[in-house]
C-alpha cells in the first residue's frame, strides 16, 4: 500500500490554548510498533484534564486522544501478531516496562516507566499514529468503526471500576452519567445488577437516557438515594459527591472513584465511613481488563451512544464535553 508522507493532526502546543489544526509528517514505527490508519478516535474527559492543565505532566507538543480504532498499514521490526489490515484498538496504557515491582506483581496498570497514548505520547487526534503491538487489542469487525471508540478508554475504565466492586453486589450507584457509565450500565444490567443514575441537578436528557439503557432509578445527584446501595461508583470528577456517595451505600459498602483528576474532597463525619464502608480509586487499565471488556461488550451487545465530530471539529467536540452538551460519547471522524 501507497502511503502519504504526511497527515493532518490536532496538536496540543500549550496547556490551556485551544487544538491547532497542522500537517505533520506520518510516524515511522519502530520496533515492536505498528503504524494505524485511524478510523476513529474518541474524546474523553482525560482529554479536557489535559488540555485543561489538571494533568500537568504531558509531552508537548502532543497529540491527545487515547481511544483509538484503525486499521493496521505498516509494521516495524519484531512483530509477532498483527498483519496489515487488522482492525485495533489502541487504549491510553501506551507501554509498560515489566521489569518494574508493580508489573511484577500484575499491577502494570501502575507500572513506574509506563507511557500513555495521548499523554506521555502521541495519540490519536490525528489521521495515523504508531502503537505498541502487544498493547493493541485486536478489534471485532462489529466496533472497528466509530462505535467501538468509547469502548478503549470509557468502556474499560468503567469496567475496572465495576470490576473493583464486590461480585455479590446487586444495587449499584452511578455518578455522572456520560461515557463510561453509558456502556458500564449495559454490562451491569446484562450480569443482572440494578443500577441508580445519578446526574447533575436537572440533567433530564442524561436522567432519560439512564432510563431508557435500564436503570432502575435516575434523579438527582444531590438527592438520597431511593435506597441503601451495595457499591457506588462515581465518574464525575466532583469530589463533593464522595462523601454523598458514602451516605448512599449500605454496611459494607464501596465507593470507587472512576476519574484520574477530580476537585477536592470536602471532609466528612467519621460515621459515613464507619461500618466497614470504603472508597477507592482506579488508575489506568491492565491489558488484562482490556480482553475482559471487549469480550464482555460484544456478548452484552453493548451499544454506544455517539456524536461525530470531525477531526478539525475537536476543540468543538471538547467545549461541548466541558460543558455537558450532549449524552454518550464524543468520537472524531477523521477525513478519508
Ligand atoms: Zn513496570
Ligand atoms: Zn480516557
Amino acid at each position: 500500500m501507497q502511503l502519504p508522507s504526511t497527515m493532518k493532526a490536532m496538536v496540543l502546543e500549550q496547556q490551556m490554548q485551544p487544538l491547532i489544526l497542522k500537517t505533520l509528517p506520518i510516524p515511522l514505527p519502530v520496533a515492536g510498533q505498528v503504524l494505524i490508519k485511524i478510523i476513529a478516535c474518541g474524546v474523553c474527559r482525560t482529554d479536557l484534564h489535559i488540555t485543561d492543565g489538571e494533568l500537568t505532566q504531558p509531552k508537548l507538543p502532543l497529540i491527545i486522544g487515547h481511544e483509538i480504532v484503525g486499521v493496521v498499514v505498516k509494521k516495524g521490526s519484531a512483530i509477532t501478531k498483527l498483519n496489515e489490515g487488522d482492525f485495533v484498538g489502541v487504549p491510553w496504557l501506551g507501554y509498560t516496562c515489566g521489569k518494574c515491582k508493580y508489573c511484577f506483581k500484575g499491577k502494570e496498570n501502575l507500572c513506574e516507566n509506563a507511557l500513555f497514548t495521548g499523554y506521555t505520547v502521541d495519540g490519536g487526534y490525528a489521521e495515523y499514529t504508531v502503537a505498541y503491538e502487544q498493547y493493541c487489542f485486536p478489534l471485532n469487525k462489529k466496533y472497528a468503526n466509530a462505535n467501538g471508540a468509547p469502548l478503549l478508554c470509557a468502556g474499560l475504565i468503567g469496567y475496572r471500576s465495576y470490576s473493583m466492586i464486590d461480585k455479590a453486589a446487586e444495587t449499584i450507584g452511578i455518578y455522572g452519567f456520560g461515557a463510561a457509565a453509558h456502556l458500564i450500565t449495559q454490562a451491569a444490567i446484562f450480569q443482572h445488577k440494578k443500577i441508580y443514575a445519578f446526574t447533575r441537578d436537572g440533567d433530564y436528557d442524561a436522567q432519560q437516557f439512564a432510563l431508557q439503557l435500564g436503570a432502575v432509578w435516575a434523579g438527582d445527584s444531590s438527592k438520597p438515594s431511593p435506597v441503601k446501595l451495595d457499591a457506588a461508583i462515581i465518574f464525575a470528577p466532583v469530589g463533593s459527591l464522595v462523601p454523598k456517595a458514602l451516605q448512599d451505600v449500605d454496611k459494607g459498602g464501596e465507593v470507587v472513584c472512576g476519574g484520574i483528576h477530580m476537585t477536592g474532597i470536602p471532609s466528612f463525619s467519621y460515621d459515613i465511613l464507619w461500618e466497614e464502608r470504603s472508597i477507592h480509586s482506579v488508575a489506568n487499565l491492565t491489558r488484562k481488563d482490556g480482553e475482559e471488556f471487549l469480550k464482555l461488550a460484544a456478548e452484552a451487545n453493548i451499544k454506544t451512544e455517539i456524536k461525530l465530530f470531525q477531526l478539525h471539529e475537536a476543540n468543538e467536540a471538547l467545549r461541548q464535553l466541558r460543558e455537558g452538551k450532549f449524552t454518550g460519547a464524543a468520537v472524531l471522524m477523521m477525513p478519508d
